[in-house]
């Protein structure tokens, strides 16, 4: 008999874990909490002159030399890409900075800005010396041994003579939107090349992002077992019976499966339990989110109210940045997401389409207010602790774990591929075909660190099924470019 998997969670990991296990055979059920599928990668609907314009409101875009399986899931998929110019303008008490601009406070940071770049320089040398053979660009290099994972960034650049200002004057409001707080003093120092490769603070970069929504995305990855989506599922209990799963909603609602992935939060994973044992308590419990450490980003206000930004510099931040921090006299950070500034897809639809956090000001023309609990864990050694740990619980009373709390950092990437080990520790092999090497590599990287060695070497003992039968991968590659797209009935 075909073995059913109940898959809690519908953001990109357990999205991928479904479309990966479906795609082998498996019965999938897929349960959200929330009224469509996305988690972090919410579609909104803005009402326009002409009708109405789709667009991303939180994960906008991807910096593409890293996002080796994620673009090729969208080109197997059929959903298109492009690119999107990415900027960050910073308004403080003292006047302004701008990415691409000569401004007073990049004066007054001149020094400090040379100091960076030596800096980084010295972190990519020791990264370099603790990972020697990386082959390719990569989000999952990672040594255990580098002494950098130990030592946050903070103190290494006041110990460079970088100083306090510095930090909460340019970098955090700029890495506000990377790392989702405004509490980064227990970043570990090993990943500052990642993010200046990624965001360098003195350029604007490009990113990729969708032709079209994210919503496209999950339709097209669920479109071929849309009658086993559950949306509005919240699931609040998971109970063994008989050898099975009975996995319950908050109305009573229950399904039977025989294997369960949490793709949602450690908490709500948690909760689920119906007796978790002294691990999954110590592991699950001891997960720090965002919004444990730092309230700034737990809810957020899509709305269409440009005096958010200041009068003079308005119409520039409209057309020409992405992320707009307000620094007040307090030293509170408000964060204005433009989603409308340079999105190709929507920025002549004719709305500004704006996502603030942390409000300070009435807002007007709003559209929604939005609650965003345990978006993304925090990015500390704690966390990282609890995701090199979280390996002994997967699999254990086929019981498996993917989504942000299983991977070191938030990244839509990342998440992905924790779905597509999930899958593949089930039985489902890697999904795509072998010719590109790098979102191999990348995939082997993530493995080793989700899985035991144990657990690898009996995955490789099964032949990994079909990571180098490319046949199967496109035997099961759906036929595309005619295929309708799934209309939409459920907006975030
Ligand atoms: C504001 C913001 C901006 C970001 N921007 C980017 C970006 O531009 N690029 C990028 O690569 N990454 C970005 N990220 C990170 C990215 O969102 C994540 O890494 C990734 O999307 C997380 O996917 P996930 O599936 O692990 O978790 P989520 O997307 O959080 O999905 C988890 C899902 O589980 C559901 N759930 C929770 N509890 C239950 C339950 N009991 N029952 C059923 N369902 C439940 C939730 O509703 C949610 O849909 C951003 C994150 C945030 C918060």
């Amino acid at each position: 008999m075909t073995e059913k998997i109940g898959v809690i969670g519908g953001g990109i990991a357990g999205a991928g874990a479904a479309w990966s296990l479906h795609r082998a055979g498996f019965d999938v059920e897929l349960f959200e909490k929330g009224p469509a599928l996305g988690g972090n990668a919410k579609t909104f609907r803005w009402t326009t002159k002409d009708g109405h314009a789709d667009s991303p409101v939180l994960v906008v875009a991807w910096p593409q030399m890293y996002y080796h399986n994620y673009e090729q899931l969208l080109r197997e998929l059929g959903v298109g890409i492009t690119t999107l110019p990415i900027s960050y303008f910073v308004q403080t008490p003292d006047g302004h900075f701008c990415q691409d601009g000569q401004t007073s406070i990049a004066r007054r940071f001149s020094r400090e800005f040379r100091r960076w770049k030596r800096l980084v320089a010295l972190v990519t040398k020791i990264n370099d010396f603790f990972l020697p053979k990386k082959t390719h660009e990569s989000l999952y290099h990672f040594s255990y041994f580098n002494p950098l994972n130990l030592i946050p960034l903070y103190w290494l650049a006041r110990l460079f003579g970088i100083s306090s200002a510095f930090w909460e004057t340019i970098f955090v409001p700029i890495h506000c939107a990377s790392f989702i707080t405004t509490s980064m003093k227990s970043v570990p120092a090993v990943i500052l090349p990642l993010l200046e490769s990624i965001v360098p603070l003195e350029e604007p970069t490009q990113m990729g992002t969708w032709v079209g929504a994210p919503r496209q995305v999950f339709d097209r990855m669920t479109e071929r077992f849309s009658d086993k989506v559950h949306t509005d599922h919240e699931i609040t209990s998971v109970k063994s019976a008989g050898g099975r799963y009975v996995v319950a909603d908050k109305h009573g609602r229950s399904y039977e499966v025989d294997k369960v992935i949490f793709a949602c939060d450690a908490t709500s994973a948690l909760n689920a339990l119906e007796s978790p044992t002294w691990l999954q308590r110590m592991l699950l419990g001891n997960t720090r989110y965002v919004d444990d450490v730092d309230p700034t980003f737990a809810k957020f206000v899509i709305h269409s109210d440009t005096t958010v930004l200041p009068e003079k510099h308005r119409e520039q931040i409209l057309s020409q940045y992405n992320t707009y921090s307000e620094i007040d006299e307090a030293g509170a950070l408000e964060c204005t997401f433009v989603i409308s500034a340079q999105n190709p897809n929507i920025k002549n639809a004719g709305v500004p389409m704006l996502v603030t956090f942390n409000s300070h000001k009435a807002i007007d023309k709003v559209q929604k207010r939005v609650d965003l609990p345990h978006a993304v864990h925090s990015v500390s050694l704690r966390n990282l602790i609890m995701m090199f740990l979280s390996r002994y619980l997967q699999g254990k009373n086929d019981i498996y774990y993917c989504g942000t709390f299983t991977t070191p950092e938030g990244a839509h990437d990342l998440s992905f591929m924790s779905g597509l080990v999930a899958a593949q520790a089930i039985g489902a092999p890697y999904p795509f075909s072998a010719e590109n090497p790098e979102a191999v590599a990348d995939f082997r990287l993530m493995q080793k660190m989700m899985l035991k060695v144990g657990d690898r070497a009996r995955l490789e003992k099964h032949g990994e099924r079909a990571l180098h039968d490319e046949s199967h991968a496109r035997a099961q590659a759906p036929e595309r470019e005619d295929q309708p797209q799934q209309v939409a009935d459920a907006y975030e």
